[in-house]
C-alpha cells in the first residue's frame, strides 16, 4: 500500500517537484517485509513440523497455562472430549472437565507427574484413558502443565477379560482351583487368627466316567454344568465354591463347625439326587460322594493338610457304597 500511494501522490503532483519518491519509499517497504518475515518466521520449517506431530500423535494432549486454563489441545483430544471447542481457550481446566465429565477431575493438578485413570462416558460408551501431567516451563519462568491422554479401554477389557478367563472355570463359570486357593487361604488364616470355626466340603460325582463313556463327553459336560446349577441354588452367603478338579468340586465354609458342614453337604446331596438331568438322550440320575473336615484348633494347622483330610473322607465316602457323606476320622 505504502508504494502505490506513494506513487499515487507523486503522479498528482503532490510530491516536491523534481523528486520521485517512490524508489525510495520501496526500500522502506523491503525493509518492512524482511521484518514481517522474521518475525512470522514464514520459512521456517519447525513450527509446521511441530503443529503436524502434535496433531497427528493418537495420546490427546491439552495444554494448560500457570493458572491451569486450556490454551490449546491437539485433534486426538478434540476426538476423545467430542464437546471439546476452541472456545473453550483461557476457561478453567476444572470446568471444562465437569462439563465433559459431569464429575470433577480425580486428582489435584498442583501433584504433577500422576498417573490417574479416568473413565468417561462419550456418546453412550464408556472410555478409560490414563492421564499422564507434566510441567512446562517456559523461558520467561511461567510455567505451564500438559496433560496427556491415552486410550486404555480396550486394554482393560482385556485386562477383566484375562483376569477373568485366570479365575474362572469357562464350563461351569465358577471359581478354578486356583482363584479357590487364592481366596481361600486369607480366610483360613482370618478364621484361625480368631479360633473361628473353618470346614471344608469335597465333593466328587460318582461314576462320572460311565456318564461320559455311555452318553458322550458333551453330556457329562452338560451334567457337570447341572451340579454346579443345583449346588448354587443352595449357597449361602460367605461360602467359597469352586471346581476343584474335573468332577471334583470344593466348598470352603468359614464360621461352620463340622456337623454343619455334614448337615449342609446332606442337604446339597439330596438336592442333587432329587433333580436329574433331562437331556436330549434321556433323564440321566447323579449323585456325589463328599469328604468333610473341620479345621483344627493348632498352630501348625494348613489349609493343604484340612483339604487332605476331606480327601481322605471323600475317599471313605466311595468306598463306603457312594451318595454319602463321610466325615474325616469319623
Ligand atoms: P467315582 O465314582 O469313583 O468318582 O468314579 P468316576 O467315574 O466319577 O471317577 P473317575 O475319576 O474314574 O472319572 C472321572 C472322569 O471325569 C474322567 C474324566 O474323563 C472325566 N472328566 C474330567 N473333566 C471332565 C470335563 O470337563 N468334562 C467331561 N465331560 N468329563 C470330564
Ligand atoms: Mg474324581
Ligand atoms: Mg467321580
Amino acid at each position: 500500500l505504502v508504494p502505490m500511494l506513494t506513487a499515487f501522490l507523486y503522479l498528482i503532483g503532490f510530491t516536491p517537484a523534481g523528486i520521485d519518491p517512490v524508489p525510495m519509499v520501496l526500500w522502506l517497504s523491503s525493509l518492512l517485509y524482511l521484518w514481517a518475515i522474521n518475525s512470522s518466521r514464514l520459512f521456517s520449517l519447525m513450527p509446521i513440523a511441530k503443529d503436524a506431530i502434535f496433531n497427528s500423535i493418537n495420546d490427546g494432549v491439552m495444554v494448560l497455562d500457570e493458572s491451569y486454563r486450556i490454551i490449546e489441545f491437539n485433534q486426538s483430544c478434540k476426538r476423545m472430549f467430542p464437546p471439546l471447542t476452541k472456545s473453550m481457550f483461557g476457561m478453567d481446566f476444572g470446568e471444562v472437565w465437569y462439563d465433559l465429565a459431569g464429575d470433577s477431575f480425580p486428582s489435584k493438578l498442583e501433584n504433577a507427574v500422576i498417573t490417574e485413570e479416568v473413565e468417561i462416558v462419550m456418546d453412550h460408551e464408556k472410555r478409560i484413558y490414563q492421564v499422564r501431567t507434566s510441567t512446562l516451563e517456559h523461558a520467561n519462568n511461567r510455567k505451564g502443565l500438559l496433560l496427556i491422554f491415552t486410550d486404555i479401554t480396550e486394554l482393560k477389557r482385556l485386562q477383566v477379560k484375562l483376569e477373568h478367563q485366570a479365575y474362572y472355570d469357562e464350563l461351569t463359570q465358577i471359581y478354578n482351583r486356583r482363584a479357590f486357593f487364592q481366596k481361600c487361604v486369607p480366610d483360613f488364616e482370618a478364621a484361625k487368627k480368631v479360633a473361628s470355626s473353618f470346614t471344608i466340603i469335597l465333593m466328587d460325582i460318582d461314576y462320572f466316567k460311565k456318564v461320559n463313556d455311555t452318553f458322550g463327553h458333551h453330556i457329562g459336560d452338560q451334567l457337570l454344568v447341572h451340579m454346579v446349577d443345583v449346588c448354587r441354588a443352595q449357597l449361602k452367603e460367605g461360602m467359597l465354591f469352586a471346581r476343584y478338579g474335573g468332577e471334583e468340586f470344593v466348598l470352603a465354609l468359614k464360621g461352620c463347625t463340622l456337623s454343619e458342614g455334614v448337615a449342609y453337604a446332606n442337604q446339597l446331596r439330596k438336592a442333587i439326587e432329587a433333580q436329574p438331568l433331562i437331556t436330549t438322550e434321556g433323564v440321566i440320575s447323579v449323585t456325589f460322594s463328599s469328604g468333610v473336615a473341620e479345621a483344627l484348633n493348632e498352630t501348625n494347622e494348613t489349609l493343604y493338610l484340612l483339604l487332605n483330610k476331606a480327601d481322605k473322607a471323600l475317599y471313605a465316602a466311595k468306598r463306603e457304597g457312594r451318595n454319602r457323606v463321610q466325615v474325616y476320622g469319623g
